[in-house]
C-alpha cells in the first residue's frame, strides 16, 4: 500500500460516524496517506458503510479502475466490506503490513438500445412496474434461445450471485470464474410459454441481449445494482462482461469462502 497514498472518503456524514471518522483520518495522517475531498484525485477510495455504500461509491465515482477501492463497515461485516470502524486496530494493523491483497472483480456493461451504457459490480435487473407480466426475447451471442413472460430478469457478476441472484436460487459462483448469471424473476412456464426455469451461467465471452416484446407492457424498470435507471421506455439491453474489472483491497484471512461460510452457514 506504501505507493499508493491519496484516499477518498465516501460516507453518508452522520453524528453517529463523525468520531469514528476523525479516528480514521487521524489512523491515515499518521501512516501518511494524504486524504483529498475529490476522488478524481485519490487512488484509493474509501466507502464507509454496508455493501449498498460501497455499491454507491463505486457507481457515483465512475467505476474507475485506476484506483483501489477499500469497504469500511459500520459494524456489520458484509460481502464487500473487508474492514470495520468498530476495529481500528486492525485497520493500523492493514496500514503498515502485508495481511491485504488486491482483488480483482468482474462488472458488467450494460447497454441500453444501443447508446446508453452503464456498468453494474451486483447485476442489473429488469422488471415489470406494473402488476401485470412482461416479455422478452432472450438471445445469447447471436442464437435466439427463448422468449421470458413473467416479472423479470436478473443477470449478475460472480460477486453479485450472492445478493439478489441468490435469493432467486440461483448458483454461489466463485468471483475467480470470470462470467455472468441469468435468473429469472417468476416466469411463466406452460403450454404456451417455455423458458429454461433454472439459472444460466455463462462463460464471460458470451454477450447478451434481452429484446422487449412491445406488447404494451414495454416500460420495464432497469436497475443497476441499488439504483434504477431513469429509462422509461427500451427495445433492448445489450449485456456482456466489461474489459475493466473494480480493483478491491481485502484483508488475505478474508476470502470469498469465508465471507460465504459467515454468512449463509
Ligand atoms: P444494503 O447494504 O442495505 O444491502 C442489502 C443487503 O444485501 C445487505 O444485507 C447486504 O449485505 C446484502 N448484499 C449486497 N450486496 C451483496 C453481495 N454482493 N453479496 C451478498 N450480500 C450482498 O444495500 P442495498 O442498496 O439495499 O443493496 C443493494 C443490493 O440488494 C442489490 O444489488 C441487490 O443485489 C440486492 N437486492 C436483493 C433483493 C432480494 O434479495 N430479493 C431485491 C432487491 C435488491
Amino acid at each position: 500500500m506504501t505507493d499508493r497514498r491519496k484516499v477518498y472518503l465516501h460516507f453518508k456524514p452522520s453524528e453517529k460516524l463523525d468520531s469514528k471518522i476523525e479516528q480514521l483520518r487521524t489512523l491515515g495522517r499518521k501512516y501518511g496517506f494524504e486524504l483529498v475531498s475529490d476522488a478524481k484525485e485519490a487512488n484509493i477510495i474509501a466507502s464507509i458503510g454496508g455493501d449498498g455504500s460501497f455499491l454507491q461509491a463505486i457507481r457515483k465515482t465512475d467505476f474507475r479502475d485506476d484506483c483501489l477501492y477499500v469497504g469500511i463497515n459500520d459494524g456489520h461485516l458484509g460481502f464487500y466490506t473487508d474492514f470495520s470502524l468498530e476495529d481500528m486496530g486492525r485497520i493500523e494493523y492493514a496500514m503498515q503490513s502485508n495481511i491485504v491483497e488486491v482483488l480483482r472483480y468482474p462488472v458488467l456493461e450494460v447497454s441500453v438500445d444501443g447508446m446508453k451504457t452503464f456498468h453494474c459490480l451486483n447485476e442489473c435487473s429488469i422488471r415489470s412496474n406494473i402488476i401485470k407480466t412482461f416479455a422478452l426475447d432472450v438471445y445469447v451471442d447471436d442464437l435466439y434461445f427463448e422468449t421470458f413472460r413473467g416479472d423479470g430478469m436478473v443477470i449478475s457478476t460472480p460477486t453479485g450471485s450472492t445478493a439478489y441472484n441468490k435469493s432467486l436460487k440461483g448458483a454461489v459462483v466463485d468471483p475467480r470464474l470470470k462470467g455472468m448469471q441469468l435468473t429469472e424473476i417468476a416466469s411463466l412456464n406452460n403450454n404456451e410459454y417455455r423458458t429454461l426455469g433454472s439459472p444460466l451461467l455463462l462463460s464471460g465471452d458470451r454477450q447478451l441481449l434481452l429484446k422487449v416484446i412491445q406488447d404494451g407492457n414495454d416500460h420495464p424498470i432497469i436497475g443497476a445494482d441499488n439504483e434504477a435507471l431513469s429509462i422509461r421506455h427500451c427495445h433492448e439491453i445489450g449485456i456482456k462482461l466489461a474489459n475493466k474489472q473494480i480493483k478491491t483491497l481485502k484483508m488475505k484471512d478474508n476470502s470469498f469462502l469465508h465471507k460465504v461460510k459467515r454468512s449463509f452457514l
